[in-house]
């Protein structure tokens, strides 16, 4: 917008229709002090300030002006009776532009000087959006290569872990076997075994990872049974979870074409975390129903729960909650794999959860079963 400061009606009125005329924004002002009243309200990109004005001149405005930080990028034109007072200009007045055009007024003069700064103008405005824009997409890889970073020297300790146990293992089974112990042979044989299958599964969401980011996550989708995967599962997390009661509410008798294995994994993924994140107690409660074609299926704990500040972010890559990383061992990374499955499977992942009362994942997938001709 350009503000117009002239004592003379007649000037404010012949210049406001000139520009207004050309497409621009205008406003008036009849004098210095009104002036800076509004150059304290308004952003303007340029002022055409008459010189000679009874109170405040032109000058003086200028000046004053110069010191207000919402004026600081707005240029302005001086309307002067003679060159002579020119020298004036630059006084107190660095930023922004500064021009003149003496009186009586040019008008095709003036508008090309307006034309001119108006284009300065658009001009900064851009390059300093790119600035910003430039400087935002900086601190936005810097933070990612700080996570990727955190990463790599969370996933070195957590594969480090497991394979430590392993060495020991195996290291009390050769004495073992030397003594010809073979009730402990086997408590180790299971022992290493289980560290072996934690190892296997971190570097499979390890490749997962990398099969999302560089889009090549297959899928094999066939048509199978919800109940009997279920039933499984829940068999097996029972099994290598004897201090825990997995309850399953509800039936999908049904059945649905996805990708099963992957289907799995997002179900093993909610209980492992409902009972890692639950310490102190022993209770799970798996749902599961079928709606409108679609399944549903949730794990409810009672658990640590998390803040909704916190809620918003479990589904992105990396993400673990500060507060409770020390605790427990993870990588952040199982929940993001998660999603991303249900997504490609066309369907919706969620959470609902209080903190200190416990948590529930669910998802909701179309069981978009596949009839043979
Ligand atoms: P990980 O458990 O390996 O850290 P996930 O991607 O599975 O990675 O989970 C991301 C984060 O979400 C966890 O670090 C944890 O802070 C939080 N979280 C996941 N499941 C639960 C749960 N059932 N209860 C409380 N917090 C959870």
């Amino acid at each position: 917008m350009i503000l117009i400061v002239d004592d003379t009606p007649e000037n404010l009125i012949s210049l406001k229709k000139v520009l207004e005329k050309n497409n621009f924004e205008v406003d008036t002002a009849s004098s210095g002090e009104e002036a800076l009243k509004k150059v304290l309200k308004n952003a303007y990109v340029l002022i055409i300030l008459d010189v000679q004005m009874p109170g405040m001149d032109g000058f003086e405005v200028a000046e004053a002006i110069s010191g207000y930080s919402k004026a600081k990028e707005t240029a302005i034109i001086f309307l002067s009776a003679a060159n002579t007072e020119l020298k004036f200009i630059a006084k107190g007045y660095s930023s922004g532009g500064l021009d003149y055009i003496t009186k009586p007024v040019e008008m095709n003069i003036l508008l090309l000087k307006v034309k001119t700064f108006y284009h300065i103008y658009e001009q900064s405005r851009k390059l300093k959006e790119m600035q910003d824009s430039l400087l935002a997409e900086i601190e936005f890889r810097k933070e990612a290569e700080r996570k990727k970073d955190e990463f790599i020297s969370i996933a070195s300790h957590e594969l480090k872990t497991p394979l430590t146990s392993v060495k020991g293992y195996i290291q009390l089974l050769e004495r073992s076997i030397q003594k010809g112990d073979n009730e402990t042979v086997r408590k180790h044989l299971a022992k290493a075994q289980a560290q072996l299958d934690k190892l296997n599964s971190l570097i499979a969401d390890l490749l997962d990872i990398s099969k999302i980011e560089s889009g090549k996550l297959k899928f094999n989708k066939q048509n199978f049974t919800v109940d009997t995967l279920l039933d499984n599962v829940i068999e097996i997390m029972n099994q290598s979870n004897p201090s825990f009661k997995i309850i399953r509410k509800g039936k999908a008798d049904c059945e649905i074409f996805a990708d099963e294995m992957r289907i799995e994994q997002v179900i093993v993924n909610f209980l492992t975390n409902a009972i890692k994140y639950s310490p102190g107690t022993t209770e799970i409660v798996i749902t599961v129903h079928l709606k409108n074609e679609k399944l549903y299926v949730a794990v409810k704990d009672l658990g640590i729960g998390m803040l909704p500040e916190q809620l918003e972010h479990v589904f992105e890559k990396f993400y673990r909650v500060e507060e409770t990383s020390q605790r427990f061992q993870g990588l952040g990374i199982g929940l993001y794999i998660s999603s991303e499955i249900i997504k490609r499977h066309g369907g919706e992942i969620g959470v609902n959860s209080t903190y200190g009362q416990g948590s529930e994942f669910y998802f909701i997938t179309p069981i978009n079963l596949q009839t043979e001709e």
